[in-house]
């Protein structure tokens, strides 16, 4: 019998007028594989029915049953950030952590160093900077993720924003709500896309999949990585690459990022880099807020600079209610949720299950989902990111109120 273990899993709360009883849609599709070949998520079995609402307190990831028939202890709470939360009184004995980006249990040094018995850190989803990695090198944490569950999602709502913010789409939104028929207020910032420069930074499973979603929209694409990508998909898409961000800056109308937040991209895009765009350019972030400067990009739109901003994501989380981007003009932001649609949270909800499956057992974690093992970035993490720190000022998120 397997030593009893503590498992605390941080989720957003259930809707304001409570957990659906209902869905808008009977199925879901069900995909066979990711678009490069890899499998999807393969737990023995799930205890949920794809497409209903997993990522919130009461969906519990579908993963209570299994936890528990499996001996184990399931602690499922969204008090996060309060002082003295139910995340922080549970640290001291838990084993594992789970949580969302969407809702980051943000897994700072001195939570960690509160924690002996804590041993991995689950990311339900993509993007495991709200975990200290470099903490958690030092203290020999499994950090993982479930590489490529949301990618096509993001992609999907990063391009929806590109389009949303060119041809000016909220504003002509709430003319009609508001039962106006304003066609001139409506129009005056209204562009076609066709014809113009597109950039991602970071051409990674997302990256990609936003360059070939935007191919048919006859726009010159653009992409600066770390990493090349082979020649064949450049002649595919017809890419222009950059060695550096700046090139990237001077030749795009429209910069969509795709890169993790590590040391190397945090505020990356600041007053320096956006002087570089050319005047009346967008940034859609769907990657991590704090990859761009949040006051850089409040002056930017006020200035004019850019003509535009969008995303999804934005620092720390929940933002403060005064957090600037709330009221900055030109912005179609929405909060975190590009990578939890229902049909995300199925496949997310599905590799934590397949993770833990592996965990209990004994079986190494899929080499793509690591992001730190052994005291070192392994796996997607050496691929993707550089060691170091991230999630200072994450507390600020204990500003928000609802
Ligand atoms: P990925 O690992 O496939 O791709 C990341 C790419 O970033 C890699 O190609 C890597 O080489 C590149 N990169 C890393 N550092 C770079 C740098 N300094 N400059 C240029 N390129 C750099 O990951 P992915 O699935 O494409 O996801 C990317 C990121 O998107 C995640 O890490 C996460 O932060 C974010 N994300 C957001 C949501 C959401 O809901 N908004 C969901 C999933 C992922």
């Amino acid at each position: 019998m397997t030593q009893k273990q503590k498992i605390i899993c941080v989720l957003y709360d259930d809707p304001i007028d409570g957990y659906p009883t209902s869905y808008a849609r009977n199925t879901i599709p069900k995909l066979q594989q990711y678009p490069d070949g890899q499998s999807m998520p393969s737990p023995k079995s799930i205890d949920f029915n794809p497409g209903e609402l997993l990522g919130s307190i009461s969906g519990e990831l579908g993963l209570r049953k299994f936890i528990e028939n499996s001996g184990h202890e399931l602690i499922v709470t969204s008090d996060k950030d309060s002082e003295d939360s139910v995340f922080d009184q549970h640290l001291e004995d838990a084993s594992i952590v789970i949580s969302q980006p969407f809702w980051p249990a943000y897994l700072t040094a001195d939570r960690i160093n509160k924690a002996p018995n804590l041993k991995l850190a689950i990311t339900a989803g993509i993007g495991s900077d709200h975990v200290d990695l470099q903490s958690a090198i030092d203290n020999n944490l499994t950090v993982c993720e479930v590489t490529y569950c949301n990618s096509i999602s993001v992609a999907e709502h990063a391009v929806m924003q590109i389009l949303a913010l060119v041809r000016n789409y909220i504003p002509q939104y709430k003319w009609v709500v508001s039962g106006g028929w304003n066609i001139s207020d409506s129009v005056s910032r209204s562009y076609d896309i066709e014809g113009m420069d597109v950039g991602v930074v970071a051409a990674g499973r997302i990256g990609v999949a936003v360059l070939k979603r935007m191919k048919p929209f006859d726009v010159n694409l653009h992409y600066t990585d770390r990493h090349r990508l082979p020649e064949e998909i450049e002649n595919q898409l017809n890419l222009t690459y950059h060695k550096d961000v700046n090139s990237l800056a001077e030749n795009c109308d429209v910069i969509s990022i795709h890169c993790p937040l590590h040391p190397e991209t945090e505020h990356l895009f600041n007053d320096a880099l956006i002087s570089k765009m050319r005047r009346g350019s967008y940034i859609v972030n769907t990657a991590r807020g704090k990859i761009c400067d949040k006051d850089s990009i409040t002056r930017a739109l006020e200035s004019g600079q850019l003509a535009g901003y969008a995303g999804d994501v934005w620092f720390p989380q929940p933002a403060p209610n005064d957090h600037t981007w709330r009221t900055a003009p030109n912005h179609a932001l929405t909060p975190h949720t590009s990578g939890t649609s229902l049909s995300a949270q199925a496949r997310y909800a599905a590799g934590v299950r397949e993770i833990l499956e592996c965990w209990f057992e004994g079986r190494p974690i899929r080499d793509e989902y690591l992001i730190v093992q052994n005291g070192a970035l392994a796996g997607t993490g050496a691929h993707s990111y550089s060691a170091g720190n991230t999630t200072d000022g994450s507390d600020q998120a204990s500003k928000f109120k609802s």
